[in-house]
């Protein structure tokens, strides 16, 4: 059975019957849904009516569910450009891009297999504004009366999606490799829900890097040979840039009209619109950067903004690469001699390990989850994050290159800019708003469970067994920033001490009940409180002072 444009009928659903009329704006042609009397007909047995098959932006995989439970002959997939997704958060404006040109894409793709697509632009003058309401839209156009969607990854959307009107089947995502209920099986019964378990139990699952049921080369973690310091002669290859095709261009000029107020640049746009640049992006990095990865991942140079890191994120996020393909092509690396096993397992724990378990939290512990203050703090985002002055190095840097890229490497997210908020006691809000809203990658059900639990321990250490906070000797470490900043970071007190050094011991002094139960915590606050009085009194006064000029508004 075809869904066939012909002749407009008026009847009953018998078997032959008009579906609708669709007309979505005039000027874009190869995406706007125009007049179509469709009508279905039996091959020769009764006629079955039309479905929606949903498809959302960070759902653009070949293989997602919706797509293989629907029936090309009959069923309409529908996409949808609104407003309230561009705006539930104020994006960064490369990320709508991202996502607008990867979906305009897609749907082109679809078209060439053959489905019949229903897709919405975002100027479409008769576009309703949100999923929902160009789902009731299309389901009267097409004569639907069900509707079938993938589980999206939110629950805002969730329940959006719950609550609409029309009989909805919701398919689990099969992209990840644990289902949400795989994971609440996995959490049921213990105490703590420490990822290094959950990877283990992954790695013996899917068979990555196993031989028989040991792990390669005998460890299940190679985190001991990694995070080496920065090299002076090694340097990383930046991934591929992708000059804007006419869909990308058609997206950019929408979104430089819609959303120029937005916090982050727009221009020069570069990233990978289609499954086969993303191919191309992840090809790179295996040849060039994976060997590296493991030694210097924790690694942040001055103007590197991507280092040895594979910039995949976006990618996997909105469904261009699988997650089992992109180990399988770091695991075959190692195979063939092309990649040292310290960085590929690294590598995979990352995706298999980490990004599969902080979904797992995310969906575990419920809609509430990011609402979560368990360190009761308050403090507004100061305007550094929407690039304020500031003579800190190490945040000039991380907000620059999120400005320019809407990309920041995993240890500037945690330790830069997720440090520094946690120790001068921000609002976690505030600071997942921020993630949400500048990161090309941020999608809740990853960014929440990385902003809330393991950066701003506001879940209380259900994801983190201790809060990732440091004084500026660990950026020091790692990085060349120091070297250009105002702020002297061996100095631990004075004014020109380095925030990070002085906010350090007043999260520590202002927590120390809480820590002191804490068998990771417990050492550092003794020793704390060991130091001499008149030094604790400097520094939390300097920290005090800190404090103050931030409420104040004053660029640190
Ligand atoms: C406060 C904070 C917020 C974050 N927000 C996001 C977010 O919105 N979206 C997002 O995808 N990641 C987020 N992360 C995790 C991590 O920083 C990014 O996945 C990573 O920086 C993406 O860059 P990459 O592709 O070059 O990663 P690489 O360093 O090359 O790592 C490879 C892949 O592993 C996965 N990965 C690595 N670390 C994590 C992690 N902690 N959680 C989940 N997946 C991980 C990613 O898919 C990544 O592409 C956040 C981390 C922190 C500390
Ligand atoms: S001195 Fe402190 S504030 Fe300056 S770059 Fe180093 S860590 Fe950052």
């Amino acid at each position: 059975m075809r869904l066939r444009s012909g002749p407009l009928l008026l009847g009953g659903r018998n078997d032959t019957f008009l579906l609708s009329l669709g007309c979505l704006g005039s000027s874009h042609e190869s995406y706007a849904l125009r007049i179509y009397p469709y009508v279905v007909r039996g091959a020769d047995g009764p006629v079955k009516e039309p479905r929606l098959i949903l498809i959302l932006g960070d759902q653009l995989s070949p293989n997602i569910a919706g797509l293989q439970s629907a029936d090309k002959d009959r069923d309409v997939v529908v996409m949808a450009e609104v407003m309230a997704e561009a705006t539930y958060v104020p994006h960064h404006p490369k990320k709508i891009a991202l996502v607008l040109s990867a979906m305009r894409k897609y749907a082109e793709w679809l078209k060439q297999e053959g489905w019949t697509v229903a897709y919405t632009q975002l100027d479409d003058p008769r576009n309703s504004g949100s999923i929902t309401g160009e789902l009731l839209h299309h389901a009267t156009n097409f004569g639907a009366t069900k509707v079938i969607a993938t589980e999206p990854g939110e629950w805002r959307l969730n329940t959006e999606l719950t609550d609409f009107p029309l009989p909805l089947t919701m398919l689990p995502d099969s992209r990840f490799i644990t289902s949400t209920s795989d994971f609440a099986n996995w959490a049921k019964d213990r105490k703590e829900l420490r990822m290094e378990w959950f990877y283990r139990d992954v790695r013996r699952k899917t068979g990555l890097l196993m031989e028989g049921d040991k792990p390669a080369g005998g460890k299940w973690n190679f985190d001991s040979d990694n995070r080496k310091v920065a090299p002076i002669d090694v340097r990383p290859v930046p991934p591929p840039a992708f000059a804007p095709d006419k869909h990308v261009s058609a997206v950019l000029d929408l979104v430089e009209a819609r959303f120029a107020a937005n916090f982050g640049d727009l221009r020069p746009f570069s990233y990978a619109t289609d499954r086969d640049q993303a191919m191309q992006v992840l090809d790179h990095f295996i040849t060039h950067n994976l060997p590296h990865f493991g030694d210097y991942q924790d690694v942040m140079i001055r103007g590197e903004p991507t280092l040895w890191h594979s910039v995949i994120s976006p990618y996997l996020n909105i469904g261009l690469l699988s997650p089992l393909e992109v180990c399988a092509r770091a695991v075959s690396a190692w195979t063939l001699g092309a990649a040292p096993l310290n960085a590929v397992e690294g590598f995979i724990r990352q995706i298999i390990g980490w990004r599969e378990y902080v979904r797992g939290i995310y969906f575990l512990k419920g809609p509430d989850y990011v609402s979560s203050n368990a360190l009761g703090h308050s403090r507004k985002l100061p305007d550094v994050y929407w690039g304020g002055e500031t003579g800190m190095q190490c945040m000039k840097e991380a907000v620059a290159q999120t400005r320019s890229h809407a990309y920041a490497h995993h240890i500037q997210r945690l330790m830069v800019t997720g440090n520094f908020a946690l120790l001068a006691g921000i609002d976690p809000q505030q600071v997942h708003e921020w993630y949400l809203s500048v990161y090309i990658d941020a999608f809740e059900w990853v960014e929440a469970p990385n902003t809330i639990g393991m950066s701003q321990y506001a879940d209380s250490g259900v994801l983190a067994s201790k809060p990732y906070v440091s004084s500026g000797a660990y950026i020091a470490r790692m990085s060349d920033y120091c070297a250009g900043c105002v702020y002297d970071v061996r100095a631990k007190s004075g004014r020109m001490a380095c925030p990070f050094n002085v906010l350090y011991w007043h999260f520590i002094d202002r927590h120390a009940d809480q820590f002191r139960s804490n068998p990771r915590m417990a050492v550092i606050c003794r020793s704390w409180e060991k130091r001499n009085a008149s030094d604790r009194a400097q520094i939390m006064a300097d920290a005090e002072e800190l404090l103050i000029r931030l409420d104040q508004g004053e660029p640190l």
